[in-house]
């Protein structure tokens, strides 16, 4: 039985105050969650994350990583950095940066195989634009950003990996799929790896994200090959992120 997972993606949001009270809201009203909870920070607060949640129920991650070990990359975090910091989790090839930051399928299947090389559990995004569904193709666009990770590390590597599967035009618009449009996509991704082996396939945990709020989770959350959430704006607000916690 998968459990399920509810990771926050903070996204390039707060500050030592801020944190220290979002940090205490979500631990004091952890105690009745009963899924996997995460939250993935900026760069500079991961030691604040790391000493606030350290021996709590909420594992803590960052957002993004370079693909290199070491070495003259002005300005790049390492795996191995931030694993330093205790994370568990690293967010890969979300929807922002393949859009502003150029990663292109290869580059996220680097970035993949770094955090697992030095132990860290990738969440990998995947996810189509509005107009590759209107035009029909979002399981291709799917596939595509699936298969480029498969074909680097092997479908083995995703029995220690998190997929999210995040319409771009369902993150920060307040439109969400409809519990329907995500299973069918959240089954076809499952169906994709069912053909390359079976078991991992069964253990995978695929959250979906876009738009998740306390008012659509319940709903969400009980599609049978959905596993969680990657929640961005809601992640921000204790009682909501907490709420969307409850509905796993
Ligand atoms: C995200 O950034 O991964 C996300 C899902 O954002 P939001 O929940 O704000 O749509």
């Amino acid at each position: 039985m998968r459990r399920k997972l509810v990771a926050g993606n903070w996204k390039m949001h707060g500050s030592l105050a801020e944190n220290e009270a979002l940090l205490s809201g979500v631990l004091a009203g952890i105690g009745e969650v009963k899924v996997g909870v995460a939250v993935c920070v900026p760069f500079p607060y991961l030691a604040q994350a790391q000493a606030r949640l350290a021996g709590s129920k909420i594992a803590w991650g960052a957002q993004n990583l370079s693909q290199h070990a070491k070495g003259a990359f002005t300005g790049e975090v390492s795996a191995a950095m931030l694993k330093d910091f205790g994370c568990a989790y690293v967010i890969v090839g979300h929807s922002e940066r393949r859009a502003l930051f150029g990663e292109s399928d290869a580059v996220v299947a680097e970035k993949f195989a770094a955090a697992q090389a030095a132990g860290l559990t990738p969440i990998l995004c995947v996810g189509e634009t509005l107009e590759e569904r209107e035009g029909g193709i979002t399981e291709q666009v799917v596939g595509r950003q699936l298969d480029a990770v498969i074909a680097k590390c092997g479908v083995s590597a995703l029995a220690k990996a998190v997929l999210a599967y995040e319409p771009v035009w369902a993150i920060g618009t307040g439109k969400t799929a409809t519990p329907e449009q995500a299973q069918a996509v959240h089954a076809f991704i499952r169906a994709r790896v069912r053909g390359l082996d079976a078991g991992v396939a069964k253990g995978l945990i695929i959250q979906y994200g876009g738009s998740m709020k306390p008012g659509n989770a319940s709903e969400l959350l009980s599609q049978p090959d959905i596993d969680g959430g990657l929640i961005g704006g809601a992640a921000l607000n204790a009682e909501e992120f907490l709420a969307i916690c409850r509905a796993g």
